[in-house]
Order: structure tokens, then C-alpha cells, then sequence
């Protein structure tokens, strides 16, 4: 079998595309003008790669991006001032503040600070309560974009067996709930499952979100199972720099009925659902209708 490659570039253009279209429209009918706030603190280079593409990207769909650079030896106080001034500002819908902050800042607190209305990434304990409890919430973006390819795919994901291989805030724990409010029957593993390739062979849809490059190979893959790789890792192989996920895509794909390629896959949808939780953020402010199809 060679299975299907979900595109997660063009899935995304589409995502993109309806967002710019209910952007105008907002504007044009209501007067209103969705608006990102990116927070970034320090100098991480992947961080600022980042930050520059969610600019560029809420640009180009017709939002208003407020970008806020700040020194890494910024205080929290002084971090917790500008959340509180963005959060108080109604021309700000949404607030991202760019994981990971450096060591003297914490974290939970800071995430925590931000209006749980604006917390565009879904990483605020409110969000997190809302989406365990089946509860209209915002959705961290990557298991969102996730899970709209998989509808896409299929239709309903009622009744099938779901493996997510993580267990982390962002991706694992949030994904398999996400899995589970489409009634798919979810077993969530981790670095201590026993028999990671049985369990894995279980699933009708698997995914990886490990952070180990290529370690899920067809071994792992039930033939005919939907195959999602969450993993970016940068690897060097025959002396290049290489972009590869946790999935073995080659072996993974002789087996899958249908898998996500790294990159061009998961990647993309992450910045397009940022763009569609900034929207859907925006309309629930003003109370207007949310886009359809952009949310969990
Ligand atoms: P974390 O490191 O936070 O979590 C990794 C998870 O994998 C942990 O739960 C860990 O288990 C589990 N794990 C590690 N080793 C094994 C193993 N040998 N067998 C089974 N489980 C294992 O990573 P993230 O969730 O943040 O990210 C996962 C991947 O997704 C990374 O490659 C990251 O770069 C990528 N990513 C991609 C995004 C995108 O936009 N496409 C966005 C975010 C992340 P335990 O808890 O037991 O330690």
C-alpha cells in the first residue's frame, strides 16, 4: 500500500485563504479589524524565525499584527505590565506570548496572566479546564490543525481507535482530548508505555508528537491507518542540514492509508490555526457568528 499524502501546505492556503475572506468581510460589514499580539522575549533564533512568519502571515490575511520585542533580561513585572496593557486593549484579540521565555521567567504565570479570551495559543489553565470539560474554549493551535486534516480526511472519527504518542501540554494532552470530543476511542503514550509498537498498531489514526527524529517506522503502523507526524526535528545526514519528523516517513508510508509529510505537513496548519483562533477570538468579542469549520 502507498498511502495518501495529506498536504498540510495546501490544507493550510485553504484555512488561510477562508480567514482573509471572513477578515474583509468583518471589516467591510462591521468595521473591525482582528488584531495579534506577538510578545518576544530575547534572542532565541528559531523563536525569532517564528515571530517573523506569524507576522508576516497575519499581514498578509488583513489582520493587525502588534509585534512587542523585549530584552531577555526583561523583568517579570515589566512582562506582566505589557500582558496586562493588551489584555485591557480592545483593538488586541488575540495574545501570544513566544515559548520558551528564558530561565528567570515563569512561565505558568505568565501564560496565565493573559485573558483567557485572548489566549490565542490555548495554553491558559482556563482554556485547558474548558476543552477537558467539552467546553466551548480556544484550542492550542497544532492538535487544532491536526484535527481539521483528520475530519477532512474522514469525515466523522466517531468509533476509531486513536494512539497519540506524547503526553506533553501543548500537543499530546490537548490533541487526545481533541480526539476524544470526535468520539474516537484515545489511548495517549509516552516514554513509559510498554510495547510502543503494539500499542501503536492498535490505531486506525496515529499520532507522533515524541520529539525523536524518525522513530515511528511502519513497524509501528496498523496497514491502512491515517499516520499524522507532529515532529520537526533538524537532523544532519550525509553531511546537510535536514528537516525530518518522528514518523520514518518511507517504511510508515509502504504500510499507512494515509500520512502527513515533515515538512509541509503539520508545520503549516500550526500558523493557519493561529490566524483562525485570532479570528474566532475576535468574533466571540464582539458577538458576532464564529467562522464555521475553523474551530474544534
Ligand atoms: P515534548 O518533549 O514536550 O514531549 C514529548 C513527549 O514524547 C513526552 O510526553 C515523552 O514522554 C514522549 N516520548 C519521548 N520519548 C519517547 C519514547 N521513546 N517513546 C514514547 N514516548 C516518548 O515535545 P512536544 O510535545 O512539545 O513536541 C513533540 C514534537 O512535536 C517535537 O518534535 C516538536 O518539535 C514538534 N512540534 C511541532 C509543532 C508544529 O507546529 N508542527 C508544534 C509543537 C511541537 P514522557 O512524558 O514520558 O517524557
Amino acid at each position: 500500500m502507498t498511502a495518501k499524502v495529506i498536504d498540510g501546505k495546501a490544507f493550510a492556503a485553504g484555512v488561510r485563504a477562508q480567514v482573509a475572506d471572513a477578515v474583509a468581510k468583518l471589516k467591510a460589514d462591521n468595521g473591525i479589524v482582528p488584531g495579534l499580539a506577538v510578545v518576544l522575549v530575547g534572542e532565541d533564533p528559531a523563536s525569532k524565525v517564528y515571530v517573523k512568519n506569524k507576522h508576516a502571515s497575519t499581514i498578509e490575511v488583513g489582520m493587525n499584527s502588534f509585534e512587542h520585542r523585549l530584552d531577555a533580561s526583561t523583568s517579570e513585572a515589566h512582562l506582566l505590565a505589557l500582558i496586562a496593557q493588551l489584555n485591557a486593549d480592545p483593538t488586541v484579540h488575540g495574545i501570544l506570548v513566544q515559548l520558551p521565555l528564558p530561565g528567570h521567567l515563569n512561565s505558568d504565570l505568565v501564560i496565565n496572566a493573559i485573558d483567557p479570551a485572548k489566549d490565542v495559543d490555548g495554553f491558559h489553565i482556563s482554556n485547558v479546564g474548558l476543552l477537558g470539560t467539552g467546553q466551548k474554549s480556544m484550542v492550542p493551535c497544532t492538535p487544532l490543525g491536526c484535527l481539521m486534516m483528520l475530519r477532512d480526511h474522514h469525515g466523522s472519527l466517531a468509533g476509531m481507535n486513536a494512539v497519540v504518542v506524547g503526553r506533553s501540554n501543548i500537543v499530546g494532552k490537548p490533541m487526545a482530548q481533541l480526539l476524544l470530543g470526535d468520539s474516537c476511542t484515545v489511548t495517549i503514550a509516552h516514554s513509559r508505555t510498554k510495547d510502543l509498537e503494539a500499542v501503536c498498531r492498535g490505531a486506525d489514526i496515529l499520532v507522533a508528537a515524541v520529539g525523536r527524529p524518525e522513530m515511528i517506522t511502519g513497524a509501528y503502523v496498523k496497514p491502512g491507518a491515517t499516520v499524522i507526524d507532529v515532529g520537526i526535528n533538524r537532523i544532519e545526514r550525509d553531511g546537510k542540514a535536514k528537516l525530518v519528523g518522528d514518523v520514518q516517513y518511507e517504511s510508515a508510508a509502504a504500510v499507512a492509508g494515509a500520512i502527513t509529510p515533515v515538512p509541509g505537513g503539520v508545520g503549516p496548519m500550526t500558523i493557519a490555526c493561529l490566524l483562525a483562533n485570532t479570528l474566532t477570538a475576535c468574533c466571540r468579542a464582539n458577538g458576532l457568528a464564529e467562522p464555521k469549520g475553523l474551530t474544534a
